[in-house]
């Protein structure tokens, strides 16, 4: 059984691209998406300044496990969100997430699907670095 949400977001972005259903339209809208997330986050650095860069070279230990390089790498992020950017990041998500629903429509894909597979193989990468 197919997730509900996840079709019906994918069914709404198919009526909404009625249209512009182009491959090239939608590939291009998808890599501006990407960057405008890029952009959105960038910006919550630098003009709103509720989050910080702080990196730094890293020097790990080399008999490091995979469980020390969990606690030894950062984000090099520093502070939270403010609700502004918060809401700009997840519009931006959001409209990235549009388009990927719009790829995966002229493709015949299922974003379900994708999500499933994609999972089970993190799942799966997970064991073997747990082992
Ligand atoms: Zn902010």
């Amino acid at each position: 059984m197919k997730d509900l949400l996840c079709d019906q977001f994918q069914n709404t972005v198919s009526e909404m691209l009625l249209c512009h259903r182009s491959i090239l339209e939608i590939l291009s809208k998808m890599q501006e998406s990407g960057v405008r997330v890029q952009r959105s986050v960038v910006q919550s650095v630098t003009s709103c300044g509720c989050q910080k860069i702080v990196a730094n070279k890293k020097t790990l230990p080399e008999d490091a496990s995979f469980f020390d390089l969990k606690t030894l790498m950062d984000s090099h992020l520093s502070g939270n969100l403010c609700p502004s950017c918060r809401e700009t990041i997840e519009c931006e998500i959001g409209r990235s997430l549009f388009y990927m629903a719009a790829l995966c429509n002229l493709l015949d894909l299922n974003l379900y699907d994708i999500f499933i597979k994609e999972h089970k193989q993190l799942e799966l990468l997970r064991e073997y670095n747990l082992t």
